[in-house]
């Protein structure tokens, strides 16, 4: 009996419907084999993950590991390096000491998602924090916990507000929740310096839109 190999690349929001849909249908038949390869072994809620960065959720609240959800599609945690379309081969790389494997497929989704677009902005590049997975939360939520204890140390008030000073590039969907999570969110309200700030000089701690 001849198998069909349906491979998905990517376990997002995209990846893991389809995996869904399979899972419920051809991936129960002997004749088919599905396949899901992703970097990480969960999906990641992003619509959440600036409550992450901000410290109002846990790191497991947005998280849901992909096994739990999927029982006939195979799960495979690696990340995807090359396609090859004549020869119908997954390229990857995977495990502790990144072992190369390689997958052949008779069907291949391509859901890998986007990649954050610095539209040349070099600076934006090398210093910024983004926010698209969860070591961007992490990363920001330690950042900031670092820099709030710092500016609650500082007796300067100019350099005070030097370290409470954050710049969010983008002010669509994802940088306005990110800004509103960071001032409003357990962090901020919790740390000594910004309670100063709140009570002493409110419109300084507002966030503030700058077309650029
Ligand atoms: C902070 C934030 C908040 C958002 N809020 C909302 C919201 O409120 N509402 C809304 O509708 N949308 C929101 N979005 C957008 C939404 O997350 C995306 O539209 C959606 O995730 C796109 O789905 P996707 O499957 O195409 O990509 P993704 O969900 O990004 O999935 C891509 C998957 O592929 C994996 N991957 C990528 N490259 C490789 C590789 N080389 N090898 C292996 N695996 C790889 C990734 O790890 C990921 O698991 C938000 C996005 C962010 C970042």
């Amino acid at each position: 009996m001849k198998t069909t190999r349906i491979v998905i690349a990517g376990g997002g929001f995209a990846g893991l419907y389809a995996a869904m849909h399979f899972d419920k249908r051809l991936a129960r038949r002997a004749d088919v084999e599905v396949t899901l390869i992703s970097r990480e072994n969960f999906i990641l809620f992003t619509p959440m993950l600036h409550e992450v960065a901000a410290g109002d959720l846990f790191p497991g609240d947005i998280i849901n590991p992909l096994r739990r959800i999927l029982c006939h599609v195979k799960v495979v945690e690696a990340d995807v390096c090359t396609v090859d379309l004549t020869g119908r081969i997954v390229g990857c790389r995977g495990g502790i000491a990144e072992r190369e494997l390689n997958f052949e497929f008779d069907h291949l989704l391509l859901t890998l998602g986007s990649e954050t677009n610095f539209f040349n902005m070099d600076g934006v590049r090398d210093w910024s924090v983004t926010m698209k997975s969860m070591s961007d939360a992490a990363l920001l939520r330690n950042r900031m916990v670092a820099l709030l204890e710092e500016a609650s140390l500082e007796k300067e008030e100019a350099r005070r507000k030097e370290l409470l000073t954050f710049v969010t590039a983008g002010g669509g969907f994802a940088g306005v929740e990110v800004i509103c999570a960071e001032t409003h969110g357990e962090t901020a309200s919790a740390a000594p310096a910004v309670q100063l700030e709140l009570s002493a000089l409110p419109p300084s701690c507002a966030p503030e839109c700058i077309p650029a």
